[in-house]
């Protein structure tokens, strides 16, 4: 159904119904003022153009008002987290309640292992996907040392089998029947950041509840890729960041999920601090810890008005596109790259990530045996912003709020060009 050739891959983007898009995000360019073709969106998104004015607002409520801001402003700072609550909720498919953006990502991580990871004796593993982001094996270790077990024994590795790249659901199913009685709790990076790879949340979740585990998940790089639909699969909890599909700036607030039904759990431990209390006697400073219910309830610090304020920018544009939309073109612009990386017939070449769109977002791993960083770099130098993952794997994500036909085409063009 694809053409291999620029024409064609023009004509996808005249008829693309969110051309429009790219328009919105400021594109890097090369020394010359050429555009890049960057395919990093995984690790930092774009820059919308209307950030600025977002963050511009603040700075100048702030300007006028001082501390009288947080009532006054035009978008005032003491609720400023409820104007990002339904936006984000429809990006995860939570219910508003269910929803909080603050801190960051592994922070996050560690407070919903606070209330999540509550281990005794017996029942105290915690599984994670073999090729787990550095950031999540950290903190799953370190909790589980903090609980004064040996991470040796407590951290049970979901693998690949020999010889493959990619995780089997039946795989988890024998570590769950083997040592279900020992789990604590299911802690899944979905979308992998390494191999791409989408993992069924439903059954995942289905499967722990059954071993009586809680189950949690990092959406760093599924929020804004995939719908994970939350609520519906009925995970505990989930964490993400917003600077990478999400477009919000570099080390911006991340989000968290706490399903409705620990909405007013009182039985879970949790850190407090006075962004979760009770709204209104928050500011009475005298009363005993009274939890908000539902995901707010765990918010620690005043947050980063700027920070949430770069979020909103773009959620809006989320908002306006239509996730669905950007769901179905990003279906389409991966799938063209994938057909291009096939029409390169390089028998080096191999494409870790599932072929199957329903396991994975834009993402596509690309394998190039007895390649080096090298490879990367002349990538580099041709003008393409991708990501290189030891030993030898580049991995390329067509974000599809900016990144066009045209862009995957020429990607493949330059890798050809290095790949001779
Ligand atoms: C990007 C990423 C992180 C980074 O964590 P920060 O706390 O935002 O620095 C952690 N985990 C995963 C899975 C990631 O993709």
């Amino acid at each position: 159904m694809f053409e291999n050739n620029l024409n064609y891959a023009q004509q996808q983007d005249q008829e693309d119904a969110l051309k429009n898009y790219r328009e919105k995000f400021l594109i890097p360019t090369n020394s010359d003022g050429e555009e890049l073709i960057y395919l990093c969106g995984n690790s930092l998104g774009l820059q919308p153009k209307k950030t600025s004015e977002y963050l511009q607002q603040e700075l100048n409520d702030w300007a006028k008002f001082g501390v009288e801001g947080h009532t006054d402003a035009k978008n005032p700072w003491l609720p400023y987290h409820e104007f990002l609550t339904n936006s984000m909720a429809k990006l995860v498919g939570a219910k508003p309640n269910e929803v909080v953006i603050m801190n960051s990502l592994t922070a996050n991580l560690h407070f919903m292992m606070v209330s999540f990871y509550q281990p005794t004796k017996t029942k105290y593993k915690i599984v994670i996907e073999s090729d787990a982001f550095p950031s999540d094996k950290y903190a799953v270790e370190s909790q589980i040392k903090f609980h004064g077990f040996d991470p040796n024994d407590g951290l049970i590795l979901w693998k690949p089998r020999e010889g493959e790249e990619l995780c089997r659901f039946e795989d988890l199913e024998k570590i769950m029947s083997e040592q279900g009685d020992e789990i604590a709790l299911l802690m899944i990076g979905n979308t992998n950041y390494y191999s791409g790879q989408s993992f069924p949340l439903q059954k995942i979740t289905e499967l722990g509840h059954k071993h009586n585990c809680l189950v949690g998940f990092d959406l760093a790089h599924g929020v804004g890729n995939i719908q994970p639909n939350l609520h519906e699969v009925g995970a505990d909890f989930a964490v993400w960041c917003t600077y990478k599909y999400l477009n919000s700036g570099p080390g911006s607030l991340g989000g968290c999920f706490v399903h409705e039904r620990h909405a007013d759990s009182q039985d879970l431990n949790r850190f407090a601090g006075w962004w979760g209390h009770n709204k209104e006697t928050r500011f009475n400073m005298r009363h005993d810890f009274d939890a908000l219910s539902g995901a707010e309830g765990w918010q620690l610090s005043n947050p980063a008005i700027l920070s949430m304020a770069a979020i909103r920018a773009s959620l809006d544009i989320f908002e306006d596109a239509g996730f669905d939309n950007i769901l179905k073109k990003s279906k389409k612009l991966t799938g063209y790259l994938e057909y291009l990386i096939e029409e390169l017939n390089d028998k080096r070449i191999n494409i870790i990530t599932p072929n199957n769109p329903e396991e994975r977002g834009c993402q596509l791993s690309i394998q190039v045996k007895s390649a080096d960083k090298n490879l990367h770099t002349q990538l580099t130098n041709s003008g393409v912003i991708s990501d290189w993952r030891e030993p030898d794997v580049i991995r390329v994500a067509p974000a599809p709020l900016y990144n066009s036909f045209e862009d995957v085409y020429k990607f493949i063009q330059q890798l050809k060009k290095v790949l001779n």
